[in-house]
């Protein structure tokens, strides 16, 4: 073991939050040893910006909720920990661990619980990366280093502690961590680890809960390389255990939203993870609804259906909360109202609570080369630019075009109807579906001139749609993105 003076890399008390050094301090007055460890010594000695700082102590998660009292919450059942809320922060709070019992593990050599409290040498062992195990105690302005790692930071190594396939069957998430770090610090995958990461070993993930997958799916969309991981997850066979029917291939929108995503992060503007998932299931939505669609569903109900259908199959990976769900529905069902919208609803939609979100969408699936936007990604943009005088220019110029493209039959979109409609079942007096010629309802215009609402009640009782019962959600604490 190694004890490093801080200073000499770059980190010293004024860099850190009071929040994380009210941690350290309350659980050294409390007469227990404190260290900062993992992303945030890391980040710091690689001149980055920490993301969040996360502690470490001898004390039990009971004895760091009796020095913090309510300000301290325990959680985790697999993992349990102390959530300490510091002002607005929030610091985790991990006791030091030992290996776990066997008895804890899965025949797989999964580890199943990992609440066995050791010594911080134990710790160390437990963690997955070298560069992820240096302990700091800013008081005393030293780091401990028990693996060499500040050389593999400085050779950008990132290298697992102990045998990479046992650490990657102990804990298969591993896997998408190693990509993570790889993708996000630009540091090489040690030898040992690449000789281990074969589809077979990527298969294991399939035992990862979709909840712990969601969360990590997140992490990656989130972390200001999205550009660099997604081939880095199709090369290790990862892409196809995170999205399963989404074809392992970076479409020029998924490459151009990637690097926009990126690019805002770098900014420090804020990013809706759910906004990549609506991107990534883009191609698998429309090409469903062309599948309802030819099974003559109007085209409304032909998008409703095709919705749930890829976000039923998508959850059975990462799991797609509730909010995230009607997110990307909107913002899908905003392309078909951005792409046709009626003249005396454009100033309305334009005011839309999914507007930024929706237009974003249009907007780089256009810069990306779908033509099927028909030049509305553009006309939105310098919408948005014009003055009132010439944005009523621009309508009507834009409402003679559209008449004239009127003699060729378009689906009208009811523009003022709710985006992703609450679905009740209906009375045994509904109309069945009539059939119709749609040919895409959502890439392009449909060919029908019905009205959605139309659409709506043309499904039949027994219509699977109507068995889902949906209420509307509360997104006023969502940030919606990528632009806004
Ligand atoms: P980030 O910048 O994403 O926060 P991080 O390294 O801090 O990176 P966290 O998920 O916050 O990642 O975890 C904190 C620390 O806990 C890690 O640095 C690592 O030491 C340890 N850790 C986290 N997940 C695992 C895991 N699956 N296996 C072993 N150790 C882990
Ligand atoms: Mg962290």
């Amino acid at each position: 073991m190694h004890t490093l003076r801080a200073s000499k890399y770059g980190l010293a008390i004024k860099k850190l939050p009071p929040s994380i050094i009210e941690v350290i301090d309350v659980l050294t007055k409390a007469g227990y040893e404190a260290y900062i460890v993992g992303g945030g010594v890391r980040d710091l000695i690689l001149g980055l910006s920490p993301k969040d700082f996360d502690a470490v102590t001898n004390a039990t998660p009971a004895q760091i909720k009796a020095a913090f009292g309510r300000r301290c919450r325990i959680i985790g059942r697999r993992f349990e920990l102390a959530h300490v809320y510091i002002g607005r922060d929030l610091i985790e709070v991990a006791t030091f661990r030992a290996p776990p019992k066997k008895e804890v593990t899965s025949a797989q050599g999964m580890i199943l619980r990992d609440n066995n409290w050791g010594t911080i040498e134990q710790d160390f062992a437990r963690r997955d990366f070298s560069i992820n195990a240096m302990y700091y105690q800013p008081r005393k302005g030293i780091i401990l280093d028990f693996c060499n790692a500040i050389d593999d930071i400085e050779s950008k190594t990132l290298r697992l502690l102990g045998q990479p396939a046992k650490r990657f069957e102990e804990d298969p998430v591993r896997m998408l961590r190693t990509l993570r770090f790889a993708a996000k610090l630009k540091f090489d995958i040690a030898e040992d680890i690449l000789n281990v990461f074969t589809p077979d070993m990527a298969k294991l993930l399939r035992d990862i809960s979709p909840h712990r997958l969601y969360d990590e799916s997140q992490k990656m969309f989130t972390m200001g390389a999205l550009n660099q991981i997604l081939p880095l997850l199709i090369k290790f066979d990862i892409w196809k255990q995170l999205f399963a029917d989404i074809p392992p291939k970076v479409t020029p929108f998924i490459e151009r939203v990637a690097c926009n995503t990126d690019q805002r992060i770098q900014m420090g503007k804020s990013i809706n993870p759910a906004f990549f998932y609506a991107v990534l299931l883009w191609e698998k939505f429309v090409e469903r609804t062309q599948f309802y669609l030819n099974k003559q569903l109007p085209p409304a109900e032909a998008r409703a259906q095709a919705g749930l259908d890829v976000i039923k199959r998508q959850c059975t990976r990462t799991v797609i909360p509730r909010f995230t769900e009607t997110f990307i529905r909107e913002v899908w069902e905003m392309q078909v109202r951005l792409l046709n919208p009626k003249p005396q609803h454009i100033e309305a939609l334009a005011g839309h609570a999914r507007f930024r979100a929706g237009f974003d969408f249009l907007y780089l699936r256009e810069k990306s080369g779908d033509t099927t936007t028909e030049g509305m990604g553009q006309w939105w943009e310098d919408y948005q630019h014009l003055s009132r005088d010439q944005k009523e220019v621009v309508i009507a110029k834009y409402n003679r075009q559209r008449n004239k493209k009127r003699q060729h039959p378009v689906e009208v979109i009811d523009t003022q109807a709710p985006l992703v409609k609450e679905e009740r079942p209906r009375s045994k007096f509904s109309r069945k579906a009539k059939p119709n010629t749609a040919t895409n309802a959502v890439a392009s215009h449909g060919q029908q001139s019905k009205s959605s609402d139309q659409n709506v009640t043309d499904i039949g009782v027994n219509h699977p749609i109507l068995k889902r019962k949906r209420v509307q959600r509360n997104l006023s604490d969502v940030t919606f993105g990528p632009t806004q």
